[in-house]
């Protein structure tokens, strides 16, 4: 096992730069492929009990962040209710295998929920899986740079925002059905929220309109005792950048231009969400938690 989390380092050299060839996988790409390779936490991430007994649904589970997230609450004690698409198979079928090494249940939910009827569905098998729900990371998204407007199509537009935007609503509707007061609700935004890429128009304003959705149901939800909270990641090396979510010339530069000077890995920003799903953030709420390598945030 390399450092953990815990271990005392400089982040600047926590991980090196890394310089990725330009590279190209049609959407989803797979961690697998992906080079270089990424740290999820499959070698370093320690859990502490953090979340023992926790049941959590976490979409986009098998790659990239919600990879790291599910490894990372199933050693903190949770079991967990992975979404991804049928195509991202090899992936998943590691992250289960890791999430069942920890000897926590692992729940597979292959589908596109990009319609409302196949997010109201993946909450009732997680329920029915997992034997209840306490935690959901809304965190599948989909990325397409583009860099003219007049060539952003209709379609991608529409399949940007409900990919981002609407499984949020639709899942989270459906989750409240089931969650108890101490559950935890948190949605994957960006900084792309507030510092929009001129590449990525349609993307940025999904993003945005996650934050402001968490922000009003924060008060929404506060009085029935759930909590609901965001983070927001900087550039992360993930199968979202080579599968058209960069122009393909700022691949070997990505994450370079950060205070901190190199992009982040997924398992950097684990322990944030493990943070707002557990009760140690009991008074946290319609908080964005930035996890950006020092980018000034409003
Ligand atoms: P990723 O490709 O590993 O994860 C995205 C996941 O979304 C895929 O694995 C896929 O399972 C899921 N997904 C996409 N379309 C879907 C659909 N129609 N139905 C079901 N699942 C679908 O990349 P990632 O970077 O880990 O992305 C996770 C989240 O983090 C996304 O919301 C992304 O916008 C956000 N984010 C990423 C970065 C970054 O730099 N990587 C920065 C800010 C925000
Ligand atoms: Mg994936």
């Amino acid at each position: 096992m390399s450092a953990d989390q815990y271990t005392f380092q400089d982040p600047t050299t926590r991980y090196p730069y890394i310089s990725p060839p330009e590279q190209d996988q049609p959407e989803p790409g797979l961690d697998q492929k992906l080079e270089p390779q990424t740290d999820r936490g499959q070698e370093s991430y320690r859990g502490t009990g953090r979340l023992a007994g926790r049941r959590a649904l976490i979409t986009g589970a098998d790659s990239g962040i919600g990879a790291a997230v599910a490894i990372a609450f199933a050693r903190e004690g949770a079991d967990v209710a992975l979404s991804y698409l049928p195509a991202e198979e090899p992936d998943a079928k590691e992250i289960v295998r890791l999430i069942e090494e920890c000897g926590r249940t692992a729940v597979a939910l292959p589908g596109d929920i990009s319609n409302a009827e196949a997010s109201r569905g993946l909450v009732q098998k997680a329920v029915d899986g997992l034997g209840g729900l306490d935690i959901l990371v809304s965190n599948a998204g989909k990325q397409i740079a583009c860099e003219r407007l007049e060539d952003l199509s209709d379609e991608q537009f529409d399949q940007t925002f409900k990919t981002n935007v609407y499984p949020l609503f639709w899942i989270t509707k459906a989750a409240l059905a089931h969650l108890q007061p101490g559950s935890s609700i948190i949605a994957t935004t960006s900084v792309n929220a507030y510092l929009p890429s001129k590449d990525l128009i349609d993307y940025a304003m999904t993003k945005a309109a996650i934050n402001n959705f968490v922000k009003g149901m924060a008060q929404q939800l506060a009085p029935r005792g759930i909590r609901i909270n965001a983070v927001a990641p900087g550039p992360f090396w993930t199968p979202l950048q080579v599968s058209d979510g960069q122009p393909k010339k700022a691949l070997p530069e990505f994450g370079k231009s950060t205070p901190l000077g190199r992009a982040g890995q997924p398992t950097e920003l684990a322990p944030a969400y493990v943070f707002l799903a557990s009760s140690e953030s009991s008074y946290v709420a319609g908080e964005t938690l930035n996890v950006n390598g020092g980018m000034p945030t409003p």
